[in-house]
């Protein structure tokens, strides 16, 4: 395969050839998770993400504890976590006051979530996509003012629950709200997991076509129906070097009970691995990470990764 490497430069310590991995599972992971994690577990396994490499965790959200209860612990996690150089710990905030809980926990970087079409919002936060770049506004701006890193998702960017498929300039149009509004980074989430490589290609087609550099575009995947690591490399193909994972594959999909959703990180470490393109993080480090954490949630690892191992090509053996 050929791997375009234009719009490479914001992205990551090497100037080519490498991809930021943005690990989404102590938040997008166990806010899906039928079972509550004790926070002392939530720290260890953050700290086991740490160790293996990783240095984007989107550690917890300030959504009313009463709307999330897996996540009702952020105010006492955030401050309880390491700091080493280099690793940042976004949070996801709805509204002033999960603003005011971030700062007050040491929050440095957050992420604000609306998605392509209104019946999702309206089911997933109560307003409409215009009425959710108003509420976010503020909050972009207020965390601007402090210094702070900024994501915008944009969710449903492929596909709706409740409309159905959506047009890439749909998806596009927020992202641009989005980046006016001070996002240093926008994220298309397949919220849904209903995606194939050739919708990817059009939409960044008509992101980068739009004015967006491919460096302030990252893509959520979910591998509900077995193509996120497909989608991953049509976005390699189209520039985009950010990707969003989720160790062990914690986190299944709403809108498909049973079925799993965010894309594994040991999957996308297996891929880059296997295609030589550098991440920083180790594998046999994030295996570690994936059963401590399933442990904990009392279920099998669903990554086919997760249950094969790694591959060591100098002796043919799986790696663990
Ligand atoms: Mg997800």
């Amino acid at each position: 395969m050929t791997i375009d490497t234009a719009g490479v430069g914001t992205c990551g310590p090497s100037s080519r050839e490498w991809v930021r991995i943005y690990e989404v599972g102590p938040r997008d992971g166990l806010q899906n998770e039928a079972r509550a994690v004790p926070v002392a577990d939530k720290r260890q396994f953050i700290e086991l993400l740490v160790a293996a490499g990783l240095r984007e965790i989107e550690a917890t959200s300030f959504v009313a504890p009463r709307a999330v209860p897996q996540l009702a612990d952020a105010d006492e996690l955030l401050p309880a976590l390491p700091r080493p150089a280099g690793v940042r710990y976004p949070v996801l905030v709805p509204n002033a006051r999960g603003l005011d809980r971030a700062r007050a926990a040491g929050a440095d970087a957050i992420a604000v979530f609306t998605a392509a079409t209104d019946e999702f919002t309206r089911h997933n936060i109560g307003m409409g996509v215009e009425e959710s770049l108003h509420a976010f506004a503020p909050l972009l701006d207020q965390a601007g003012a402090l210094g702070w890193w900024r994501r915008g998702y944009v969710s449903t960017a492929f596909g709706c629950p409740y409309s159905g498929a959506v047009a890439p300039e749909h998806a596009v149009r927020v992202a641009l709200r989005l980046l006016r509004l001070g996002a240093d980074e926008v994220c298309f989430g397949d919220t849904i997991g209903v995606a194939v490589p050739t919708q990817v290609r059009a939409l960044l087609a008509h992101a980068l076509d739009s004015g967006i550099p491919a460096g302030r575009i990252a893509l959520h995947f979910h591998d509900t129906r077995g193509m996120a690591i497909a989608n991953v490399v049509a976005g390699l193909e189209a520039g985009v070097r950010c990707f969003d994972a989720s160790t062990g594959g914690t986190g299944g999909c709403p809108y498909a009970p049973g079925a799993a959703g965010n894309l594994a990180t040991e999957e996308l470490v297996y891929l880059l691995d296997g295609l030589g393109i550098g991440h920083g993080v180790d594998l046999g480090g994030v295996l570690a990470a994936a059963r401590f954490i399933s442990g904990r949630l009392g279920r099998p690892l669903s990554s086919r990764v997760g249950q094969a191992g790694g591959w060591d090509p100098e002796t043919g053996r799986a790696l663990q």
